[in-house]
């Protein structure tokens, strides 16, 4: 697979990377070693461009998947802490938890609008700061918002931004309301104009597009300024297909089944805002404890009319 370099970082990455949040516990919650044979049937066909982040805890299925082998592939992770403490504890634990002296990639795990940048610089310099020892390649932030791409792309301490785009728009916010997939294309080249590696999340729409395999794909890549997109994947022929997307060599007929797929709400992303409940045609939402929604799988018809009424993308399709 031809590989493409990261903005200025010279960091080199295949156009699709394996997204491991899915086999982990908030999603397939696969087994160690199941999960990690996954992560090197991919690493044996070419993929080198891995996310993982410290809320994911799917640091050892990557050390599993990478035990004894020669594969070296660009790793990212993130956290959300927003103090210079919390990101250094954050990233020494990646690296002991991965095995690796030095991290390739290393986020603000998702800002939530413009502001947040400042409100977590704390965090920032800890990981700036990482970089300058040597501990970490590459420095940047994760981001479902339109206003937060813009303030990256003036931010030259940036190397890289990880952010959410699909051809439908689903989860694109700006500030506290929604936005369009238009705008974040543009925030999204005017970043990579400035220099940094830019890579797409929710090419998908959180599995909600999945049915619209090429259609999804075609958007996103065809971008200007996408270095690669990190795609959740939870099976072999979800490799395959994949990287015979990336190489050109795809059937465009190919239409996934998406029958077996369930309905997940995200709690960590989930606002309790109840467009959701309101919008299930079958009572399967409803408020938990926490007051956030949950599904109930008795009731759920996977019909996934749920998923585009969510302002913060927190409902996925696995
Ligand atoms: S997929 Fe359909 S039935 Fe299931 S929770 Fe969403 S709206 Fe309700
Ligand atoms: S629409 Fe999204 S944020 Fe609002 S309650 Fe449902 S899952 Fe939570």
């Amino acid at each position: 697979m031809e590989k493409h370099t990261l903005g200025k970082t010279g960091i080199q990455v295949t156009p699709v990377g394996f997204g491991v949040l899915t086999v982990g516990r908030t999603q397939l919650n696969l087994p160690v070693r199941e999960g990690a044979a996954l992560l090197r049937y991919a690493l044996e066909r070419g993929v080198n461009f891995l996310d993982t982040a410290q809320y994911y805890r799917t640091y050892p299925y990557i050390r599993e998947a990478l035990r004894g082998t020669r594969f070296e592939p660009v790793i990212v992770s993130k956290s959300l802490h927003g103090d210079a403490c919390g990101m250094r504890d954050a990233i020494e634990e990646a690296r002991r938890e991965l095995d690796r002296d030095v991290i390739d990639v290393f986020l603000l795990h998702e800002l939530r609008h413009g502001g947040d940048f400042a409100n977590r610089r704390g965090a920032f310099e800890a990981l700036c700061e990482a970089k300058a020892k040597g501990l970490v390649r590459a420095v940047g932030a994760s981001t479902h918002h339109i206003d937060v791409a813009e303030r990256m792309a003036k931010a030259p301490e940036m190397d890289v931004l990880f952010a959410l785009i699909n051809y439908k728009g689903l989860g694109v916010r700006r500030g506290a309301g929604p936005g369009t997939k238009e705008e974040m294309a543009a925030a999204v080249k005017k970043a990579s104009e400035a220099g940094l590696g830019v890579f797409a999340m929710k090419v998908f729409g959180g599995g909600n597009l999945v049915g619209d395999y090429l259609t999804a794909l075609d958007y996103v890549s065809k971008l200007p300024g996408i270095d690669s997109m990190m795609l959740g994947i939870g099976r072999r022929d979800e490799v395959d297909r994949m990287i015979e997307y990336a190489e050109g060599r795809i059937d465009r007929s190919y239409r996934p089944d998406t029958s077996e797929k369930k309905i997940r709400v995200d709690q960590g992303d989930c606002e309790g805002c109840g467009a959701c409940i309101g919008r299930c045609p079958n009572r399967a939402l409803r408020f938990n404890s926490r007051a956030l929604a949950d599904v109930d799988y008795d009731l759920c018809l996977r019909c996934g009319y749920c998923a585009p009424v969510c302002p913060t993308r927190a409902i996925v399709m696995f």
